[in-house]
């Protein structure tokens, strides 16, 4: 057994510092097999951090609910739901205004509630621009999911974790879309909810791996298109997308395609049987990983007492009840095996 278990009666605070030993030889986690399919997340996960990626895909050890996490999630929804209506109807000033109104602020938890309206207001000001568009009669999507297979054909996946095709490799979902199919364009829009904006260009002249990435899926799937123009909606910060990132069928291969290859080849060459085959990287997000303290990088960062500076005592609170969940399911996991 690697985990050391709890007391039933500690508190939230007492169990946030339980320690999970991850590198236990014969421990309960450890994994019988890689994913069956790969997304931009997982990837992306696995070049900043493979030991955070061994853990939450490989051994299946579920992180835990932040509130960034939470208030991203039922922005997503509201935001899905919203679009679905209003593609089905001709949007109009009132539309809108009626579709945040009737909104339900009840999915967040209670201080996420603001946010989650501020988001929905700022995507519902901008979406009658989209609207416009449809002089030339775009086909718009929302919450798009793609699968791909390793010779990149479509496999038809449609975000059924619990149906995967056969033969997937990559599996994604695209926020919004818009494709201009006579005139062989689309647009891709990625919403985000952090409070931190996403740049299309994190490095001068190299575009964010996912746009690449989502613009190398429509390729696959609409071998017709020509151009395909990306963009993240920082929905917290900025009231319309940010200026995009534009891709032709090359430079997609060459940011989205040939990254994707290299990683998958980097995970499947490592045995999942084998920690020691997963090292922990340090990089920006240990503060916020829920597995530092089974870690001996996130134990360092730990004893620093590295705390956001934006979180005040109520996320605390939601934080501390989701550790308590998340531990109080990891230890039931354990006993049941
Ligand atoms: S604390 Fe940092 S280095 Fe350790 S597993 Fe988490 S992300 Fe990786």
């Amino acid at each position: 057994m690697g985990g050391k278990r709890k007391s039933q009666t500690t508190s939230p605070r007492t169990i946030q510092r339980v320690e999970v030993d991850f590198s236990a030889p014969h421990s309960s986690f450890v994994p019988k097999k890689l994913p069956a399919a790969y997304s931009f997340s997982q990837l992306s996960l696995f070049e900043r951090c493979p030991r955070k990626y061994w853990i939450e895909y490989v051994a299946k050890i579920k992180t835990l609910q932040t509130r960034p996490l939470i208030l991203g999630s039922a922005i997503h929804h509201g935001v899905e739901d919203g679009l679905k209506h209003l593609i089905a109807a001709q949007p109009t000033e009132v539309d809108t205004k009626k579709w945040i109104e009737s909104a339900d602020t009840q999915s967040p938890p209670g201080d996420c509630v603001k946010d989650y309206q501020k988001g929905l207001q700022s995507f519902s000001e901008w979406l009658p621009t989209l609207w416009e568009d449809r002089a030339s009669e775009p086909e718009i999507a929302t919450e798009w999911s793609f699968g791909l297979n390793r010779q990149w054909h479509s496999v038809g996946w449609t975000g059924d974790r619990l149906h995967k095709p056969p033969g997937i490799m990559l599996r994604g979902s695209i926020d919004l879309m818009a494709i201009h199919h006579f005139e062989a364009f689309a647009y891709v829009w990625d919403l985000k909810t952090g409070r931190n904006p996403y740049e299309v260009f994190p490095s001068p002249g190299i575009p964010h791996r996912q746009l690449a990435v989502y613009a190398w899926a429509l390729f696959c799937f609409h071998p017709h298109l020509d151009t395909v123009a990306t963009s993240f909606f920082n929905l917290m910060v900025n009231g319309e997308p940010e200026e995009g990132a534009i891709f032709d069928l090359e430079r997609a291969m060459e940011y989205g395609r040939n990254w994707v290859e290299k990683l998958v080849r980097d995970i499947e060459s490592r045995d999942p049987t084998k920690i020691d085959e997963w090292e922990p990287a340090e990089n920006r997000y240990c503060g916020y990983c829920s597995f530092k303290e089974g870690c001996p990088i996130g134990k360092k960062i730990q004893r620093k007492k590295f705390v956001p500076k934006r979180w005040n005592r109520k996320d605390q609170a939601i934080t501390d009840e989701a550790v308590k969940a998340t531990l109080e399911r990891l230890n039931d996991d354990m006993v049941d095996d």
